[in-house]
């Protein structure tokens, strides 16, 4: 069965967001590939751009595919996504659509009950569930109840197969992240720049944007509780890992890393850091054939602060241009501690951030304002770790308001934290542009609007 897994990025009045593909597209595609599925990846966006005049509708007629896989995996993406798939099944209304990704987890009832366009909602890992569904359709069977992680329509009802698949480290050993030849245009998606969360150029005249990025994280859940972060649902129900979370093998990871690089990919995006003492990385960068050495552009996102031990080794093994990125969301240390971020002090940043500054080595902070548990006093705290931060020079700074994330504790247990979210159901977020100049929350003590001002009075300062 002819199988296109389609990206929908969020393009509107020129802003591009949601443009890197998420990884499981990648390792799904590979996976109906090594079983014999046609299948190829397509990023709408991309598309667009490199013709304008590019038809959908036409595409998938000539090339015959039959089921059409989208992501939902950020909330951004379900305006454009349902547009899309409600866009498809006018005109092909015998494609079979499929659906998956974080979002697409989380609402999967509301989805097959509202929009009936959508046919299939994979729950939570997708490579093993979506083959077998590809193979059930196959053989005209239709039978899905004993495909794991499936929601579907059986007439009125909506039905939700038990999850029990779920991967592991075993699992992807043989299957790659890597393999961008499914990927129609591979060589334009990544030689455009597709995200740039970070931007020094007001204050050092570099925009600090990069393309030829592969977006990878060697293994997949996360040891930690942010209360705004989505990883607790997922992992939760997803994850089948004691600590939440797994690496993969040093050798996949090589392979992946390696293979990227062959294809002129050298700037390395990583936001997996479950390990405080980050013994893997360390094994890793060591492990990286020589002709590797100092040739690719690390960004790495320190879930704690480094050690001296795993700069070194960044330094000594990429590029003088690597980024590491600290989120300290607050520059109150009480409520760093509530929100169940990795703790660490404003001090003890900033003794590490002395440290870190003696080596060849980019350093970017994130800040914020307006959690749960901070109140307008807390301003003063974060204005004085920004001026400190920005004494020590050369550190570039991003200050944006924490938008929630679906199906974090914040999400679900509102109260618990004294936040009220603005939108609780799928088609509430699919009736606009998400914006990321919004929290979609207010707190007993901050509106919405008090916490945006609060932003843009730190980013004036800062500015
Ligand atoms: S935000 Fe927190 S919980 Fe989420 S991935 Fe990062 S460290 Fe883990």
């Amino acid at each position: 069965m002819k199988t296109l897994l389609l990206h929908i990025p969020q393009i509107n009045n020129g802003k591009r967001e949601i443009m890197v593909i998420p990884m499981g597209l990648f390792s799904i595609a590979d996976y109906l590939y090594k079983n014999d599925i046609d299948v190829r990846i397509l990023h709408y966006g991309i598309q667009k751009e490199i013709e304008e005049s590019f038809d959908l509708n036409r595409f998938i007629k000539y090339n015959k595919y039959k089921l059409i896989c989208l992501d939902i995996h950020w909330i951004k993406q379900a305006k454009q996504t349902i547009e899309c798939i409600k866009f498809i099944k006018s005109n092909s209304p015998d494609i079979i659509i499929v659906v998956g990704g974080i979002s697409a987890s989380y609402f999967a009832d509301e989805l097959l009950k509202t929009i009936p366009e959508i046919d299939f909602v994979i729950r939570g890992e997708g490579e093993y569930p979506l083959l077998r569904l590809i193979k059930a359709l196959e053989s005209n069977r239709h039978s899905f109840q004993n495909i794991p992680n499936l929601s579907y329509r059986i007439e009125k009802n909506i039905k939700h197969n038990k999850v029990t698949f779920y991967t592991d480290a075993k699992f992807y050993e043989e299957i790659s992240h890597s393999n961008f030849k499914l990927l129609i245009n591979y060589d334009k998606y990544f030689n455009r720049l597709l995200y740039a969360d970070f931007d020094t150029s007001k204050r050092f005249g570099i925009r600090d944007s990069y393309k030829n990025a592969f977006f990878y994280n060697p293994g997949k859940g996360c040891p930690y509780n942010c209360i705004y972060c989505g990883s607790h649902f997922y992992k939760k129900s997803y994850i089948k890992q004691k600590k939440g979370f797994y690496f993969f093998s040093l050798k996949k990871a090589i392979s992946d890393i390696c293979n990227s690089y062959s294809y002129r990919i050298d700037v390395l995006r990583i936001s997996f850091d479950p390990d405080p003492e980050r013994r893997y990385y360390i094994r890793l960068f060591n492990e990286l054939p020589n002709s590797l050495k100092k040739k690719i552009r690390l960004i790495f996102d320190c879930f704690t602060l480094p050690s001296e031990a795993f700069v070194k080794s960044v330094t000594s093994h990429f590029r003088d241009d690597s980024t590491l990125i600290i989120s300290m969301e607050t520059g109150s240390d009480y409520v760093r501690g509530k929100i169940n971020r990795p703790y660490f002090t404003n001090h003890e940043l900033i003794q590490s951030l002395k440290k870190i500054l003696k080596y060849p080595l980019n350093i970017h902070i994130f800040l914020s304002f307006g959690l749960p548990f901070e109140r307008s006093e807390d301003f003063k705290k974060t204005l004085e770790i920004l001026n400190t931060i920005t004494r020590l020079k050369n550190i570039g700074i991003t200050i944006c308001p924490i938008i929630v994330d679906i199906g974090s504790q914040m999400y679900e247990f509102p109260s618990k934290y004294n936040v009220s979210i603005l939108y609780n159901k799928f088609s509430n977020w699919a009736l606009e542009e998400i914006s990321d100049d919004r929290t979609y929350y207010k707190t007993t003590f901050l509106s919405e609007v008090d916490i945006l001002n609060s932003i843009k009075s730190l980013r004036n300062s800062y500015e």
